[in-house]
């Protein structure tokens, strides 16, 4: 977003400037929340719903989620399935700090929201990954089914959709 810091508060002032933002808004809105870049990586047993999401029968690749990124430098979606241990948690967030801006984050299953079963009495499990990195979006469930992830996902869009690159 660098080169674009500045210009929308120039553009602003001028007549029209509104509709310029608005049209820059969408146009990008639109690419980002179409082509979406999954990291592939999965940590415990909610990632093979994740996996089933993005297989034959449900079929993510419909809503534009059509690329799962080997490496974090070409994903802008990270979707934490599964449980986050201590001794994990650094390497999830050098995972995050190396994924390409603008870049979100969901967290799936009740272990990513919250420590799920592990709540209570454990000396290893972080109780949510927003401890570690920002989320944008939660999924409860233990472990959610694979409509849900294809539900969080659509969140995710609408939450682009209204992004702008106005500064507020
Ligand atoms: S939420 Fe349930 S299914 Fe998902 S990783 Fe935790 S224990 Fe496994």
């Amino acid at each position: 977003m660098g080169i674009m810091n500045g210009i929308p508060a120039d553009v602003l002032k001028m007549p029209g400037g509104q509709i310029i933002t608005t049209s820059i808004d969408w146009i990008l809105n639109e690419g980002r929340k179409n082509s979406m870049w999954t990291l592939t990586f999965g940590i415990k047993c909610c990632a093979m719903e994740m996996m089933a999401a993005g297989a034959a029968k449900y079929d993510w690749s419909r809503f534009g989620f059509e690329v799962p990124a080997a490496s974090p430098r070409r994903a802008d979606v990270m979707i934490v399935a599964g449980t986050v241990v201590k001794k994990m948690a650094p390497v999830v967030k050098r995972l995050y700090e190396q994924m390409a801006e603008p870049k979100y984050v969901i967290a799936m299953g009740s272990c990513a929201v919250s420590g799920g079963p592990f709540v209570y009495d454990s000396y290893s499990v972080v109780r949510g990954v927003d401890n570690v990195i920002p989320v944008d979006i939660y999924l409860p469930g233990c472990p959610p089914r694979p409509e849900a992830l294809l539900d969080a996902l659509i969140k995710l869009q609408q939450k682009i959709s209204s992004q702008s690159i106005v500064r507020k």
